[in-house]
This record gives C-alpha cells, structure tokens and sequence, in this order.
C-alpha cells in the first residue's frame, strides 16, 4: 500500500488519529475502490462522506439529471443545476472536494445487461438506487462477482441499511432478503409515498460507515443483519437475516 503524502497527512489528521484507524486505516481506504449506484437522497449522503474520507477510487453510476424535487434532499447538487446530469455532477463535487479522490462518472443505467461489467474490479459497492428491479440486479451481479454489498434504501420516516456477502456459507444475498415479487416493478417510489430528507441523509451516512468499517476492518462483521431505522421513534433496530436455501442467486 502506498504512503501517504503531507497533503494526506494532515488532510485526515482526524482519522489517524482514532486508534480503530490510524495511518494504517486510512491507507487501507486510500487503496480501496468503491462503486456507488444511484446519486439520489441516499448517495447525496455517501459521496461526500466517502470522497471526504479519502476512498481512493469511487465510480458514480447514475442515468438521471437534476430535477427541482431532487433538492430537498440531495444537497450534493444546486439550484442553478437543474436538466444537468447527476453522475458529472457528483464527480465535479468529490473533485472540488478532495482532488486525492480519483472518480469516475457513469451516466448509464445499470441493468442485467451491464451490471457486472460496470461493477467488477470494485472492492465494495453501496447500492442507493431507488427501485427493486435496479436492486436486484446489482445484488445478483455483486453475489457473482464475490463483492461486498451495502444495500440502503429509505422512504417516508423508515430506513435500512444491511452488508451483504451472499457467496459466503450461510450469509444471505440480497435476493434472500426481498425474494423474487420485485424484479420487474419499481414499487417503492418516493414520488409516491415520500420521503423526508434528513432521513435519507442519515441512513446515506449510516450505509458510508458501514462501507468504512468494511473496508478498514472496525468492529465486527455485520454481514447479514439488517439495520432498520425510524425516523419517528427515533429508533434503530438490529435482525439478522436468514439465507434463503432455495435462493436462485446464492444458492444455485
Ligand atoms: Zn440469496
């Protein structure tokens, strides 16, 4: 692993310094790619977070430009930048932010078709897309290819976050989770139902530390369980997610 510079040094000062971290830590995240589906309310959350805390590589993958509901929630993007697209966006903010960071913007929507070509070659993956089919997808692809998956989603005053390793033993996969009924419908849309904005702020940055913990190995492995928050009773509650023994993913 690389040394890091005097710029580096003092840029995270306040990371090597915590003893779960130190220069060790913060060499592990500089050397660790990252791939971030969706810069909606979630990645608005996890782009600067991770950018911030020096991930070496981060890749942006999103198809959609800046539309004036976005903004209640994705503080990443501005008024002024309203038809632009978001994935150019996101990168000019985490270069503006920490030019150490080296990023790559992806204005496609990932599919069956492209998944696992634009997700390999990543050391872990932060799934913010805000639609089952695009979930399922990412955590089919990400079963496949052996990669860590961060999976958050948040609607209304409800958020959950859970880390995924579904080739591993008895550890689920995504599709475990949720099962096969979503993977033609988008049907939990925030056009629809909602969502507050400081909620998606908070599971975004709960689903980058999650990543960070992952990446320079903090506290121990929540592979598997479930995170679930409620924005109204102010509550976060833990369950760990059975594998699912006829899972078509995991467990062909
Ligand atoms: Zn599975």
């Amino acid at each position: 692993m690389s040394d890091l510079s005097d710029d580096e040094l003092e840029r995270y000062a306040r990371h090597i310094v915590l003893p779960q971290l130190g220069g060790v830590g913060q060499r592990k995240l500089k050397a660790a790619s990252i791939a971030i589906v969706g810069a909606g309310g979630i990645g608005s959350a996890v782009i600067p977070a991770l950018a911030g805390a020096g991930i070496g590589r981060l890749t942006i993958i999103d198809d959609d430009v800046v539309d004036r509901t976005n903004l209640q929630r994705q503080p990443i993007f501005r008024d002024d930048q309203m038809g632009e697209p978001k994935a150019q966006l996101a990168a000019d903010f985490v270069r503006a932010l920490n030019p150490q960071v080296d990023i790559a913007a992806i204005g496609q929507r990932l599919n069956a078709d492209n998944g696992e070509t634009l997700l390999s070659a990543h050391d872990l993956v932060i799934d913010g897309s805000d639609n089952f089919a695009t979930r399922l997808v990412v955590g089919d692809a990400l079963t496949n290819l052996k990669i860590p998956l961060v999976s958050a989603a948040a609607v209304q005053f409800q958020g959950q976050v859970a880390l995924f390793r579904g080739w591993e033993g008895d550890k689920p996969c995504y599709r475990c989770f949720v099962g096969d009924a979503f993977d033609t419908d988008d049907c939990d849309t925030c056009a629809e139902q909602g969502v507050l904005g400081a909620l998606t702020a908070t599971v975004g940055s709960f689903a980058a530390l999650m990543a960070i913990r992952a990446i320079a190995g903090i506290g121990e492995d929540v592979a598997g369980s479930l995170f679930l928050f409620d924005g109204v009773k102010l509550d976060w509650r833990k369950i760990r997610l059975p594998k699912d023994p006829n899972c078509r993913s995991c467990s062909a």
